[in-house]
């Protein structure tokens, strides 16, 4: 064999390497794909049957041991802050000041929670999307970001401002939940307390797909209960 065949055929063998790893490449990128589609797929399918299941159903926020001891901590935080009521307070208050209130509460109310600090940001929407899709406000797991709707606490509408005291204490709960099921911290929740939230953290339902179920689904019944259950504790201890 000549030199100049041999080169030939290093040449020839490194295109034929080539195409193949970028055909298997191609392969592994597809089979990947596949694989992901069948996750979304399952996942799908799974979330629709949660739907079926929590529509029409009866099911109520019952708080654990955790959460009772932890409502009362929070009764007396708000007592002890408040102690002519929230809305005497919350008439003294310029708007400026009604957001250095919200950051001391979140502040103080994550030691009370017992969740590592979280990001606070109070988010202005500038358009009417921007306003529903912040909701009351909302919590990020993954940059543990605790969000307030600003445009609630420029209303004039006093209750609508203390509405949002209860929009800290439902996302605080949320990093709590979170907390719980990854195992940082040891509430002493069930374990079918903690299973529910762990499915429901793979099936999560949002407000655009059902908003009963949304409501109703593990994780959001929890936060929303909780924050129903320290409401009526408060306005039946003043
Ligand atoms: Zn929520």
């Amino acid at each position: 064999m000549s030199s100049l065949k041999a080169d030939n055929m290093n040449f020839i063998q490194k295109i034929v390497e080539t195409v193949k790893n970028a055909f298997s490449d191609l392969v592994n990128e597809i089979s990947c794909r596949i694989k992901e589609w069948q996750i979304r797929r399952e996942i799908a399918k799974e979330k629709k049957g949660y739907i079926g299941r929590l529509t029409g159903s009866e099911i109520q926020y019952e708080p654990e041991e955790p959460d009772k001891e932890l409502a009362l901590r929070v009764v007396s935080y708000l007592r002890e802050l408040f102690q002519d009521g929230i809305e005497s307070k919350l008439q003294e208050l310029s708007i400026d000041e009604r957001k250095d209130l919200m950051c001391q509460i979140v502040e103080e109310a994550e030691k009370i929670f017992e969740v590592d600090s979280v990001n606070f940001e109070i988010l202005y929407p500038t358009t009417v999307e921007e306003f529903y899709a912040y909701g009351c406000g909302f919590y990020d797991r993954s940059k543990n970001l605790l969000c307030l709707n600003g445009a609630y606490l420029e209303d004039d509408h006093l209750e609508l401002v203390e509405e949002q005291i209860y929009t800290i204490f439902h996302e605080l709960k949320h990093a709590r939940q979170y907390a719980a099921i990854e195992q940082e911290k040891e509430y002493g929740y069930s374990e079918e307390i903690l299973d529910a939230w762990k499915y429901n953290v793979v099936v999560y339902i949002r407000p655009d797909e059902s908003d009963e179920a949304y409501r109703k689904q593990a994780l959001e019944r929890d936060a929303f209960g909780f924050e129903n259950y320290v409401r009526e504790l408060y306005t039946k201890s003043i």
